[in-house]
């Protein structure tokens, strides 16, 4: 059985509890994050952090620990639960104020809820979608207007995992206006004449940790890059594709809506990035 961590405390899983007034089960109201581990280490955890202090904050909450504090929390669930390669998962919710009401609850008086568990996956690095590439769909983007916060409101994600299930495939690429936005659960990238091609962060996606440091490590080894939205057919029609995130990494994607990008296998660029990617984040993790 797992060790989790709920407001300060490692206990059992099937002994943690939360109240059913909390306002994270009640109204979604709470954001979380989620650090991969690879050989007991924390990939990004600084990148992670600063986007949690920035998710709490656009929401009007106070950040509840340190930074150090949160990583030794972290560190302390990899050791008691064994975790050589796998997820460390945190949410973080307004708290439950006794009572349901959609106005918030003063924060002096509810303490905010702070739940992280881990989850093992010893084929992290060595995913079968690594090396065949997955298949995607691309469904309308039917999102709130604010998905550059990381909420726990993943209804519509999960929805769009499901209709692509339903049809063989891997996952959707959402469309907004008719440009691709992001993956139900990571961000979209296209490679046209050796040129990197991604959307720009706004309200309309999520900053991924794992984009930006692809991002740096694509600009470090001259690798060309365009930050602008791109359609379905250009993306059909691109050299190759590929989706980042942090429990995927860098993951080549080799078909859209049935339609394969070139040969329909993995591309080198992809490949290469991901190399790279694994190396430089393996080198500094903590
Ligand atoms: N977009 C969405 C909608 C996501 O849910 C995620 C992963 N949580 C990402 C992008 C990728 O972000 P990261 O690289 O920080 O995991």
């Amino acid at each position: 059985m797992r060790t989790v961590y709920l407001n300060g405390s490692f206990i059992p899983e099937n002994t943690a509890k939360i109240s059913i007034f909390d306002r994270g089960f009640l109204m979604s109201d709470g954001v979380y994050e989620v650090t991969s581990v690879i050989n007991k280490k924390l990939i990004d955890f600084a990148g992670h952090f600063s986007r949690l202090e920035r998710s709490l904050s656009e929401l009007d909450m106070s950040t509840p620990v340190t930074k150090q504090a949160l990583l030794s929390v972290h560190r302390t669930l990899i050791d008691k639960n064994k975790i050589n390669h796998g997820l460390i998962y945190l949410q973080i919710t307004r708290g439950s104020a006794g009572d349901r009401d959609f106005v918030f609850p003063d924060p002096k008086k509810t303490p905010q809820t702070v739940v992280m568990f881990s989850q093992k996956k010893e084929n992290l690095i060595d995913s079968p979608e690594a090396k065949s590439g997955i298949k995607v769909i691309s469904i309308e983007d039917r999102r709130w207007g604010r998905r550059d916060i990381k909420t726990t409101q993943l209804l519509y994600p999960s929805l769009g995992k499901m209709m692509a299930k339903k049809v063989h495939a891997d996952d959707a690429w959402m469309v907004e206006d008719g440009y691709v936005t992001e993956g139900t659960s990571n961000n979209a990238y296209i490679i046209k004449n050796g040129k990197i091609i991604t959307r720009a962060k706004s309200f309309a996606i999520l900053h991924g940790i794992t984009r930006t440091s692809v991002l740096r490590f694509a600009k470090e080894a001259q690798m060309e890059l365009e930050e602008r939205k791109f359609s379905i057919d250009e993306a059909i029609d691109a050299d190759e594709a590929f989706i980042t995130s942090a429990s995927s990494f860098v993951t080549p994607v080799i078909n859209i809506d049935g339609k394969n990008i070139s040969d329909g296998s993995p591309g080198p660029m992809t490949q290469r990035l991901r190399e790279i990617y694994l190396d430089e984040s393996i080198k500094t993790a903590i």
